[in-house]
């Protein structure tokens, strides 16, 4: 017979059952008691709908509601995608230095605004300065909350009611909807699109200067590339033809890398000490992409064009906490001492050869039952580098539903990301950071050992 609401225990007589009586003993009677209830809620909506063949047992599903209730929301999972910096996962994970200056900065009190010298009131914005100057030739840094922040506050302290000349091939969508023409708007500049889709040169640029113009600006286009019959002026170029009207160049470099990647296999990404060599007045990156630190804005460049935006009320709004201070003064510090591509998560990756990784694939191979290695590629991300990938290696499963499998993975205690081609399940072993194999192999034998 099918069962009616009037079949449904009362959340009483739920709250009375041995299981849950006995769940009061470790958790706030508040959340036993909501547990209780959205139990008792969902028997009645699957009554109703007609899914219960007989049987009803609210009471058993108490526990894993509070679990998943007081679960934390973020959660570290293992990047097996093969995406580097990964947007949707965090983008760069830190340093183990980083790590710890980070637990050190906020576990207690710090010198986020105190001149220990002097004994009085210092600023946060110095903190980074030194070390960005250092490692870029930059005149002056200024640290934001990210690198969209950084181009508003550019954009609002420099050209606001004045106009910002750019390529019409650059004016891009970032992702999740980040437009620059919308960010443009929002400072309150005036855009200027010069040239056409696929070609613009610095006469267009020059052509287009008013008395109005207050920059000329260059936005690195991060996720597509454009092939064929191109032309974009070199940074060099739009600098001379800049100085012919006395205008700064404001470079967006999105991604903005200290280290060549074209030393791995890449093409190259353009670095910042090239921008600021080039002669670029203020340049601006994120934090948490290529250079491998906590999510942040840079800008870098001339001393009188810093100060500005220090002053500007805007500042105020975006600055960073003390806890991206000390990851960024941290990572910083790892190129100032050489080792980046040793201790920075990111550069680690990416400088990992395939025959390591290859290694890395037979040990957890022989770990996992049904698992093979398959050679593959996979990418930096962030929006850099488009179109470039490196030779990788990745662990294949092939279960009857490769869907089914990702997503008990993703389930599991550490959540799996890894991808689908082919009906095979691959997971790329050039984002998983060797000190995670372990979890890897654990996670996937839990998950296999749960389809059969
Ligand atoms: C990623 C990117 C941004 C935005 O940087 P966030 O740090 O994500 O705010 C801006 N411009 C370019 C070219 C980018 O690639």
């Amino acid at each position: 017979m099918p069962l009616s609401p009037r079949d449904l225990p009362s959340v009483d007589s739920v709250l009375r059952d041995g299981r849950v009586r006995s769940l009061l003993a470790s958790h706030p009677r508040k959340l036993v008691v909501e547990a209780a209830r959205a139990a008792v809620a969902e028997a009645r909506v699957a009554i109703l709908a007609g899914h219960q063949n007989g049987h009803i047992d609210p009471a058993a599903d108490v526990e894993h509601r509070l679990l998943q209730a007081q679960r934390p929301p973020l959660r570290g999972v293992i990047n097996a995608t093969g995406v580097v910096i990964h947007t949707n996962l965090g983008r760069a994970p830190l340093s183990a230095a980083a790590l710890r200056a980070v637990a050190d900065a906020a576990s207690g009190y710090s010198n986020l605004e105190y001149d220990l010298d002097a004994g009085e009131r210092g600023s946060r914005h110095a903190l980074v300065t030194d070390l960005l100057r250092r490692l870029t030739g930059a005149e002056d840094a200024l640290v934001v909350n990210n690198n969209a922040a950084a181009l508003v506050l550019a954009l609002s302290a420099l050209a606001q009611g004045r106009e910002a000349v750019i390529s019409r091939g650059q004016l891009i969508e970032i992702g999740g909807g980040f437009r620059i023409p919308d960010v443009m708007r929002q400072s309150g500049a005036r855009l200027v699109e010069v040239g056409t889709t696929n070609r613009t040169y610095a006469a267009d640029f020059d052509a287009a200067v008013s008395e109005n113009t207050a920059l000329f600006m260059r936005v690195h286009a991060s996720n597509f590339a454009q092939v064929g019959f191109t032309h974009t002026p070199a940074l060099a170029e739009l600098v001379q033809a800049a100085a012919r009207h006395h205008l700064p160049v404001l470079d967006d470099l999105g991604s903005g890398t200290l280290l060549d990647t074209s030393r791995y296999g890449l093409a190259r990404e353009p670095m910042v000490q090239e921008s600021l060599a080039a002669g670029a007045a203020l340049v601006c990156f994120s934090g948490d992409k290529l250079l491998g630190g906590p999510q942040a804005g840079i800008l870098l460049g001339r001393s009188e064009l810093i100060a500005r935006l220090r002053k500007h009320p805007l500042t105020r709004a975006i600055r960073p906490d003390k806890m991206t201070f000390a990851a960024l003064a941290a990572t910083l510090l790892h190129y100032v001492r050489g080792e980046a591509e040793r201790e920075v998560p990111v550069w680690r990756m990416i400088s990992a050869s395939a025959s390591t990784l290859d290694a890395r694939a037979r040990g957890l191979a022989g770990k996992v039952v049904g698992a093979t290695v398959q050679e593959t590629c996979s990418t930096v991300g962030g929006g850099s580098l488009p179109g470039q990938d490196q030779p990788s290696v990745a662990i294949a499963l092939s279960p009857n539903s490769p869907d089914a499998l990702a997503r008990r993975l993703r389930a599991g205690a550490t959540p799996v990301v890894g991808r689908i081609e082919q009906d095979r399940l691959l997971l790329d072993l050039r984002s998983v950071l060797p000190e995670q194999d372990a979890t890897l192999a654990a996670a996937l034998t839990s998950a296999l050992a749960e389809q059969r």
